[in-house]
Order: structure tokens, then C-alpha cells, then sequence
């Protein structure tokens, strides 16, 4: 018997629901305690620096040395005070983690005493070795520093005994090797440009701010199981396993009560989040067993993105107290749905509005229109930039596989802006409108506030839906840094939002009055970017064949996807709008193909040595058993009867052999591809390579190892069946 799986099944089925904590404080009496937020530095700071950090942090302003050694010395007696002995520079570098290098705050001084020592310096720059994270060639191997520079508009915080300082994380020679210092500049290009069409209708607005809410979906595992099976905890999913019996078919999971472990399990990292400022908010299960979901209330898009980040180190940590392990991989298992990240996405100006959202006035309904009509047209001017901006190994394995969004992107808008857009198509001629054919937009555009209303009209199947004040980016994986596809996005829709005020200014020169100008150009637009549009069930086999039709792509493979990084058209979208440069734009397109080639590379080697040394022994053992048991009958009942009787087994044997030599032959010619890939070195065609003749082996292995699992003496197999992986108890 296989004591290493039983063991695990022991040990996970033994387990005793923690507690669900009875915390009778409230919320607000503890959400944000670790946080240095804008109320602790005014606390903790003079007026000149509380000023002067504010100031940096809603203008962007430069916060000089001795303001900066002010918020320091602040900053650092708020930290100790928490609890916090070491500080560190916070950022996220391009390998999807974030990265931490703990000082003490402790100096010794010159009589060989010990201070506590945190200065302005330490707090504006850090020079981290940067020359064990990628940076796509960009750094020279004799020049191996990198910078990490402070970004004020993200508080600091306290985790555990460690003051974390979120910053930026640059090149010596000046190039972004992480995802917040292009977001940033996504941000900034986002925000200049929603300004200067808002002043169309608003000459108030100075700021507009991209808001984010995503939602995390995540599997949960038993701990022991977990490290029964080194598949998943080495390459976070299951290269093999026959589908379990019962799994999501009956839907009892979605509907079903969270169990106490796991509820138990929330409770307590979301009370770390809450402390850490992270405003999580609703919690329920997902379709899939064992698949939940987190979300917060949205917040600007920048801290949004940190905060997700956060969560998902701190919601790895707390699952080891229960004795379970997160899973984020965007596809653990093979038959049930894998997890996505839906990105929540607004426009707000600083006068608290959101730009998605109709406002009372036809002046503001109008308003609303242009940035719909144009978010819509940006998607589909750049539809397979948005594409690559979500393409990982991971969700390779989700995208257009029948339970998420695919691979096509497209908008979904619903009927009634459907038909409002439609409307306008044909009113808006072009020439001059007459009062009457004024009035009759007018009456439609007044009509937006109720169908918004009661706008019960959800896709569920499109991978970016407008949800009646926001859009919902819904292919983005569940492992992923939101930034990625954020960058993008905020990008696209920067570039075309200063394409909308450029058309409707010329038109204005023309002497066109700004309303009708405006009127016109959406028009223009809608027209255009019509076939982005897809109002239907984004889950079937008609849309691929529409979607073709139309024109759209649907890039299923990830490097081919990822090409778009680097085509002229997304080279001068991102140099034009200064959010990345074109050797920043290649570096991330040779990483990210460095990292789908690798994880392919990794899954290989694992599920070869798993065949090898775990199923093949296996079933050999079993075989040996039968062969036993069928010499036996041949003893009992003689040469003729036997076969009669032993006919299953005999079977068995011989069903055994065959998917033992098909997978022996299989990892050996596996093996094979890969010598042939890694001499390769070009990382383009390498990860080409890996996609088109490594990749397939996995699947192929997989089906014959899945047999024998049917086939082999429960007590003998050595992993954790799916059964068993699946479900909690
Ligand atoms: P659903 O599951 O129906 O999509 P949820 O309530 O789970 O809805 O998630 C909705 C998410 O959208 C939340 O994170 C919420 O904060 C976010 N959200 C709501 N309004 C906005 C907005 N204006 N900008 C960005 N995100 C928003
Ligand atoms: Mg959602």
C-alpha cells in the first residue's frame, strides 16, 4: 500500500475545523491600523512635510532631501512603534511576485553602539542587486544594480517586524524592470488625456483617476494533499489525474454554505487585509469545489494593484495556519472551471464623478457617451494588444475553454445601449442637425439614466462587459499582476481619447458647434468599431465562426499573442504616449516568453520523472499481481479454463503494457524535443518550439497515465486522485 498518499489522506481527513473567530471589534476600529496612511502622517509629521507629501501624492510634485529625512524620521518612529525592527523596498518585478530585501533600522555608530538609524535616503532610494530578476537583456551583467525608488502615492506599511515601502524598481540605466513604473505612466497619459476631453463638458475637472476592483478567485487544498502530489506544488497545477466522479456538475459548491475550515480561513486574512487597508468585502464560493472568490471595494487603480498583490502573499501565508495552501494557478485542475482575476475598471474625476456613470443632465449623459463610445472603440482598435496584455502560460489553459471568456476579445454593451448606439448611427447624418432631429437625440440621449437603471442585463461570457458604470475585464488570470493588463488598457484608451479630442477640435476649426462635433465623432466611431461588438454567448462554437467572419482574432496560442508587444503599431502607441520605451517594450516581451517557455519546460520535466518513477513502478507492481493471480487460476483450473476465467485480468495485463510502453515512448521522444528546443537560441522560436512539440506530450502522457489510474488497486496508486484533491472535509 501506498503509504506516502494514505498518510497524506490520513493527516488531511483528521483535520479540526478551526474556530470561526468571534471577533466582536468592529471593522473600523482596526482597518488601516498598519497603514502610514494620509491620517498617520499627519499625525506622525510636521505640517511642512505632511503638506509636502500630499502635495507629491495628488500632484505628482517632487519631495525634496530634507522634507524626505522629515517623512523618514516620521515614518520610521510610527513603524517601531507598530512593532517593525526592519524596513524594506517594496516592488514588483516582472517574475509576478514581489520582492522584499529586509534592512534592520539599526546602524552602528562610530563607539561601536547601536542606533536606530532610518533616513530620507533610505527612504527615496535603494540599490537592490537587481541580477536575480528578469530583465529581458536589458541589464548588463557588469552592471548588476538597480534602482528602487519610493512611490508616495502608495502608503507604507507594516507586515509582521517590517516596515514595507512600495516603490518603483528601474534599471541603472534608467529602464523599468517591474509593472508600477509604466502603470504609473499609464496613469499619468490616462489622466491628461481624460482632462482634456472632460473639459468639453466640465472646465472644473483637473484630475481624472483610473479605478480598480477586481475580484480573486483562487482554489483551496488541504496542505497534506498538497505535498502528496509534487505536480501541483511544483508547477501549481495537476499534470495528471482522471476526473473525479462528482465535481461541479450539480452546482451544490456555488449554492452550498462555506465550510467552517474555510471560513475560518477568510476570516482571518481578511482581518489582515482589512488591518492593511485592503477593503475586502465580499466573499463566496465559485462553481468549481473547493474555488472561491474575494473581492474589495474598488479603489485607484495604483494602490488597487499593490493591494492585490498583497492579498495574495498574505492569503498564501494565513492558508498555512489552517493547513491549506492557496492555489492560483489559472487552471489546477483539468475537468472542472479554472479561476480568473475580473478587473473592475472606471474613470473618476477629482470631483468624486464617475465618467461611466449618466448624470442628470443631458450634458453629462453626453459626457457619459463619449467615454463609453470611445473605451469601446480603444478595444477595438487594440483589441490583440489586450490580448497579449493577459497572456500567460496559465491562462492559456482558461481562455475559450468553455467556462471563461476566449481568447476573441470583444465588448459587450447591452441591448439597450445597443440600440441606443444604433440610434444615434443613423440620427447623426453628418450635415447640420435640424432643431428637430436635435431634439429627438436629445430625447434619447435623456433616456440613458433609466435604461442604466434598470439594467439587469449581464454577460457573463464576455471577457470586457460594461456592468452599468464600469467595465469588467474578465479574461485576466488569476495568478496574473492586474498592471499587466491594466497598462494596456489605461494606454489604449489614453491614445484614443487624444485621438477623439484632435477630430473633434479639427471639426470645431471648421466651425462645426462642439456638441454636434462631438456627435459626429462618436458616430464615426461607432460605425468603425462595430464589429468589436458582441451582445451573445461568448462560450460557443458560433462565435468563432462570427468572430472570424468579422475579422476579430482569436489567438489561442500565448506566443503568438505575445508578438503584439513588439508590431510598430504597439510600439508607437506606448513610445508616443511615454509609457514604455521600444527596448522596455522588448525587454517584457523577451521575459514574458522567457517565463511560458520555462513553465513549459518545468511541467515537462515533472510530469516525465512522474511517469517514470511513480505510475510506470506502479503499475508494473500492479501488473506483477495480476500475472500472479492469472498463474494461480491456470494452476486451479487448468490450461483450457483459465483463459475463460482470467479474461478480464489477462486483459488488464495486456491494456496495462500498452499504456506503459506508450508512455515510456512518449516521455523519451518528450525528452527529445526538448534537447532539440534548448539549442535554440533565439527565445522567440525556443518558445515556439516548446508550444508546438513540447506542449502537446503533456496532454498525450496524461491520457495514458489517466487510464491506468482506472485501472490500478486503489491502495497502490501514489497520488492523491482528484476525488480526493477536490473536496474538503
Ligand atoms: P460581480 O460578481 O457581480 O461582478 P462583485 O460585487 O463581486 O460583482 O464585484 C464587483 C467589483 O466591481 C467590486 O470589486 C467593486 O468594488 C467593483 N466596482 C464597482 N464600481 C466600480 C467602479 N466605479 N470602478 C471600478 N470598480 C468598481
Ligand atoms: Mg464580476
Amino acid at each position: 500500500m501506498s503509504s506516502f498518499r494514505f498518510k497524506s489522506l490520513r493527516e488531511a481527513t483528521n483535520r479540526q475545523p478551526v474556530a470561526v473567530e468571534q471577533s466582536s471589534v468592529k471593522t473600523s476600529e482596526f482597518f488601516g491600523i498598519n497603514v502610514f496612511d494620509r491620517y498617520k502622517m499627519h499625525q506622525n509629521l510636521s505640517k511642512e512635510a505632511y503638506n509636502n507629501v500630499v502635495e507629491a501624492i495628488d500632484k505628482g510634485t517632487k519631495i525634496d532631501r530634507k522634507i524626505a529625512n522629515q517623512v523618514a524620521t516620521g515614518m520610521k518612529a510610527w513603524a517601531i512603534d507598530r512593532g517593525a525592527t526592519h524596513y524594506t523596498h517594496w516592488f514588483q518585478p516582472l517574475n509576478g511576485a514581489t520582492a522584499e530585501k529586509h534592512d534592520a533600522f539599526f546602524e552602528l555608530s562610530d563607539n561601536g553602539s547601536v542606533i536606530e538609524n532610518f533616513n530620507g535616503d533610505m527612504l527615496v532610494q535603494q540599490e537592490p542587486d537587481a541580477s536575480s530578476f528578469p530583465s529581458g537583456g536589458i541589464r548588463n551583467t557588469f552592471e548588476a544594480r538597480g534602482y528602487t525608488a519610493w512611490d508616495p502615492s502608495s502608503p507604507a506599511f507594516v507586515i509582521g517586524k517590517t516596515l514595507c515601502i512600495p516603490t518603483i524598481f528601474v534599471s541603472y540605466t534608467g529602464e523599468a524592470l517591474d509593472y508600477k513604473t509604466p502603470l504609473l505612466k499609464s496613469l499619468n497619459a490616462l489622466d491628461n488625456a481624460a482632462v482634456a476631453v472632460c473639459k468639453y463638458f466640465d472646465k472644473d475637472v483637473t484630475k481624472v483617476i483610473a479605478t480598480l476592483g477586481w475580484e480573486q478567485e483562487y482554489f483551496l487544498v488541504d496542505e497534506a494533499l498538497f505535498f502528496a502530489r509534487p505536480d501541483l506544488w511544483i508547477t501549481g497545477r495537476t499534470l495528471m489525474g482522471h476526473s473525479s466522479a462528482k465535481d461541479q456538475q450539480l452546482e451544490d459548491h456555488y449554492f452550498g454554505s462555506i465550510p467552517d475550515r474555510v471560513l475560518a480561513f477568510m476570516r482571518e486574512f481578511e482581518i489582515e487585509a482589512l488591518k492593511l487597508g485592503i477593503p475586502v468585502k465580499t466573499r463566496h464560493n465559485e462553481v468549481a469545489p473547493n474555488q472561491f472568490e474575494c473581492a474589495p471595494v474598488f479603489e485607484e487603480a495604483n494602490l488597487a494593484v499593490d493591494h492585490n498583490q498583497l492579498l495574495m502573499d498574505i492569503m498564501a501565508k494565513i492558508a498555512q495556519n489552517h493547513k491549506f495552501r492557496v492555489l492560483l494557478h489559472e487552471k489546477p485542475y483539468k475537468s472542472v472551471n479554472g479561476s480568473g482575476k475580473h478587473n473592475n475598471w472606471s474613470l473618476m474625476t477629482n470631483e468624486k464623478k464617475n465618467l461611466l456613470s449618466p448624470g442628470k443632465n443631458p450634458k453629462t449623459n453626453i459626457q457619459f457617451l463619449t467615454f463609453l463610445i470611445n473605451i469601446v472603440r480603444a478595444v477595438y482598435e487594440y483589441d490583440d494588444l489586450l490580448r497579449a496584455g493577459i497572456a500567460s502560460h496559465g491562462n492559456e489553459h482558461r481562455l475559450g475553454a468553455n467556462e471563461a471568456p476566449p481568447a476573441i476579445m470583444s465588448v459587450f454593451i447591452g441591448t439597450q445601449l445597443t440600440s441606443l448606439l444604433n440610434d444615434l448611427e443613423k440620427r447623426v447624418t453628418g450635415k447640420k442637425l435640424s432643431p428637430d432631429e436635435k431634439a429627438d437625440i436629445k430625447l434619447d440621449i435623456g433616456k440613458i439614466p433609466e435604461i442604466l437603471l434598470d439594467n439587469t442585463d449581464r454577460n457573463r461570457t464576455s471577457p470586457f462587459a460594461f456592468t452599468g458604470n464600469r467595465f469588467e475585464f474578465r479574461a485576466v488570470g488569476s495568478s496574473a499582476n492586474c498592471a499587466s493588463a491594466m497598462i494596456v488598457l489605461n494606454t489604449a484608451v489614453a491614445s484614443q481619447l487624444k485621438e477623439f479630442k484632435k477630430d473633434v477640435d479639427a471639426l470645431i476649426k471648421k466651425r462645426v458647434k462642439k456638441d454636434e462635433a462631438i456627435l459626429q465623432v462618436l458616430r464615426k466611431y461607432i460605425v468603425e468599431s462595430k464589429r468589436i461588438r458582441f451582445e451573445g454567448n461568448g462560450y460557443c462554437d458560433e462565435w468563432i465562426n462570427e468572430a472570424l467572419k468579422r475579422g476579430l482574432k482569436n489567438t489561442i496560442d500565448t506566443t503568438e499573442a505575445l508578438k503584439t508587444f513588439v508590431t510598430e503599431k504597439s510600439l508607437k502607441l506606448f513610445t508616443d504616449l511615454k509609457v514604455l520605451s521600444e527596448r522596455e517594450m522588448y525587454a517584457r516581451y523577451e521575459i514574458t516568453l522567457e517565463s511560458y517557455k520555462n513553465n513549459i519546460q518545468i511541467e515537462s520535466r515533472v510530469l516525465g520523472d512522474l511517469a517514470l518513477n511513480h505510475i510506470i513502478p506502479t503499475a508494473v507492481k500492479y501488473q506483477n499481481i495480476l500475472i500472479e493471480n492469472v498463474k494461480g487460476l491456470k494452476d486451479i483450473f487448468g490450461e483450457k479454463e483459465f483463459k475463460v476465467i482470467a479474461s478480464t485480468e489477462i486483459q488488464a495485463i495486456q491494456e496495462i503494457s500498452n499504456n506503459i510502453n506508450a508512455i515510456k515512448q512518449l516521455v523519451i521522444d518528450m525528452i527529445e524535443e526538448r534537447k532539440k528546443a534548448n539549442v535554440i537560441t533565439d527565445i522567440h522560436l525556443k518558445a515556439e518550439k516548446y508550444t508546438k512539440n513540447v506542449k502537446p506530450f503533456l496532454e498525450n502522457i496524461r491520457t495514458h497515465i489517466d487510464k491506468l489510474e482506472m485501472i490500478v488497486d486503489d491502495e497502490l496508486w501514489p497520488l492523491p486522485k482528484y476525488r480526493e484533491l477536490l473536496f474538503i472535509r
